[in-house]
């Protein structure tokens, strides 16, 4: 198959991977996957939800105080693609 299922890590809902976006946690920084190392995948619904940085800080084990590199991360990502 080549469109598997994934769940998002914020709602938990499944859907086609290609409508998902795959993110990593690389070097400290929040980027886009590079097909190398663990990744996770948010949906087109949850990118901008507040709790989304809640729960990319939870998935990558990053304290609190990461949370507003998170946002900032997550916003260039989705801006600049
Ligand atoms: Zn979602």
């Amino acid at each position: 198959m080549s469109n598997p299922m994934r769940m998002c890590i914020v709602c938990r809902d499944r859907f086609p991977q290609a409508q998902l976006i795959r993110l990593q946690y690389k070097d400290s920084v929040l980027v886009r996957f590079c097909g190398v190392g663990r990744s996770f995948y948010l949906c087109p619904n949850c990118k901008e939800k507040p709790k989304a940085s809640d729960c990319i800080a939870r998935i990558c084990k990053l304290d609190k105080k990461h949370k507003e590199m998170i946002k900032f991360a997550l916003k260039e990502i989705f801006l600049y693609g």
